[in-house]
């Protein structure tokens, strides 16, 4: 016998439920992006990441505005991020609150919930989606 909240907590854990789709939440935590500004952080064909807003959206976990030409896209509700975080945490062991910044999009993290890191010539970068890491890789030095 399930209640319908934990119906309606699995169909949220569902839509959550892919790297890409942590990614799109992860960016959003402090801002809103259209598509084509994701794309670059993420690193995905635009049909791709069409599909997985439309997801998003429809379990109600992102929402979007039209402004002019783009539509922008943010979390309904910070606690998205915030259980994501909690989560995370319980993967990593150690840490602090310190922030650190991504390098390529400037975004402010703290390191343990950095997507990604990458060490480079003895000091440690984070970024915070595929996307960055991949254009620092391709130029480190545009970025250091
Ligand atoms: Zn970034």
């Amino acid at each position: 016998m399930y209640s319908p909240l934990f119906n309606r907590e699995s169909r949220l854990f569902q839509a959550l439920a892919h790297p890409k789709r942590l990614e799109v939440i992860h960016l959003l935590r402090q801002q809103e992006l259209c598509v084509n500004e994701m794309l670059k952080m993420l690193d995905l064909p635009q049909a791709n990441i069409s599909q997985h807003l439309t997801l998003l959206r429809r379990a109600g976990i992102v929402k979007s505005r039209r402004d002019g030409k783009n539509i922008l896209y943010c979390l309904t509700r910070p606690q998205y991020i915030r259980a994501s975080d909690l989560l995370k945490q319980t993967l990593m062991t150690g840490g602090s609150s310190r922030q650190v910044v991504d390098p390529v999009c400037g975004m402010k993290l703290s390191p343990q919930i950095a997507s990604f890191t990458l060490k480079a010539s003895g000091k440690t970068h984070y970024f915070c989606a595929s996307g960055c890491l991949k254009k620092f890789k391709k130029e480190p030095r545009r970025f250091s």
